[in-house]
């Protein structure tokens, strides 16, 4: 099997270009990844490759699995207490909420144990509560939280320090956007679809000691002990989007790895922010500026509650330059630009530029 090359990798869009010239014939055999069993070697190639190059882009520790699992970012809510609320008697867990997904986490939470919210107050999510007076429980069985909130656009640059209590978190949106310490995790989770391949697939990296206190309740395909020793083949994983994860991983390889993406990650979003903050609050972004997100930058026009007329033509004159899925998640309304690994600096310069343009045209 012949990797992406690097020069493969330097051509737009790699990943799809090579996806589609072996969409018919994998590897020479003849037929599709699409037609192929999750049980054979070409298979077993694919999967194992994938987590190997996780591994060494993350520079995972020896002491965690790497699991290949399905249900989603939201499979996962259900997932982490399944599997961790049980690890202490008291069977309670802290999280810390910040945005849209850790709350549906921890209301996910609230069904298979004791949940402390941390950060409960807020309607409108604009930052990080101060660390050093969250009112951890040191007897809980895990802390959570979620590294990006997708919708909100607030980004922890930190991680947490939770005296010794395993530490839990949704990486789901800005999964390899920049070198992460494994190890003071017991748990990160990803769904695949924003910056390591398609929907369908989510990543766990699991640390080994973790293992086996789930819940008897748990369904044996949410079970991490069990997917572990079938190194995620208990069932039929879905065999397509973790070839594309495996492309995936092989152009993040060879365009620089993680240090590259946390580079480019930060050019990238300081432009977009750039723009805001000299717009004169024109543009305005509610998220305190210590935690914005380099991954997704939410803001509205004209005034915090946005003009909605200014949004619509905004919208428009950015979708006649090809520049579209901008309109803000459904519940908060506004623009939202997302900033995966995917787009690149000279597509958020155009978008820059486009946002320069429009403020000059109509601020008053
Ligand atoms: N967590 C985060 C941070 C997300 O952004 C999302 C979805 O956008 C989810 C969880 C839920 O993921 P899924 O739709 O795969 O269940």
């Amino acid at each position: 099997y012949k990797p992406i090359s690097t020069e493969e990798s330097s051509r737009y869009p790699a990943v799809l270009t090579r996806a589609q010239s072996e969409l018919m014939n994998y590897n020479g055999l003849g037929i599709s990844v699409l037609e192929m069993s999750h049980r054979t070697p070409d298979f077993t190639h694919i999967i194992t490759s994938a987590e190997s190059l996780l591994r060494e882009l993350l520079n995972i520790p020896e002491n965690y699995r790497v699991l290949f699992m399905q249900g989603g970012g939201t499979g996962q809510f259900g997932a982490v207490p399944l599997n961790l609320m049980g690890l202490k008697e008291d069977r309670c867990a802290d999280y810390i909420v910040t945005g849209t997904w850790s709350k549906k986490a921890a209301k996910e939470a609230e069904k298979y144990g004791k949940v402390n919210v941390i950060h409960p107050e807020a309607d409108q999510y604009t930052g990080i509560p101060d660390s050093s007076s969250w009112p951890l429980n040191p007897s809980a069985s895990y802390v959570y939280y979620c590294c990006n909130e997708t919708v909100h656009g607030i980004e922890f640059n930190f991680i947490p320090d939770t005296n010794g209590v395993i530490l839990v978190t949704d990486m789901s949106s800005n999964f390899l956007s920049r070198p992460v310490d494994v190890s003071k995790f017991g748990l990160i989770f990803a769904g695949a679809q924003k910056n390591v391949g398609s929907a369908g697939v989510t990543i766990v990296i699991v640390r080994e000691d973790l293992l086996g206190k789930a819940y008897k309740e748990c369904p044996t395909i949410l079970n991490y002990a069990v997917q572990a020793k079938n190194n995620s083949l208990e069932n039929t994983p879905p065999t397509y989007s973790i070839y594309i994860v495996k492309l995936v991983l092989e152009w993040l390889k060879n365009n620089g790895g993680t240090d590259t993406m946390n580079q480019l990650n930060n050019q990238k979003s300081s432009m977009i922010y750039d723009v805001i903050n000299s717009s004169n609050g024109f543009y305005l972004c509610p998220v305190d500026e210590a935690c914005r997100s380099r991954m997704n930058i939410p803001f509205r026009i004209g005034n915090l509650e946005g003009d909605t007329v200014l949004e619509q033509q905004f919208l428009e004159g950015a979708s006649k330059l090809g520049m579209i899925s901008l309109k803000g998640h459904r519940s908060v309304g506004g623009i939202r630009v997302s900033l995966y690994n995917a787009v690149t600096v000279e597509e958020t310069q155009a978008l820059a530029a486009y946002m320069k343009e429009f403020l000059n045209k109509h601020q008053k």
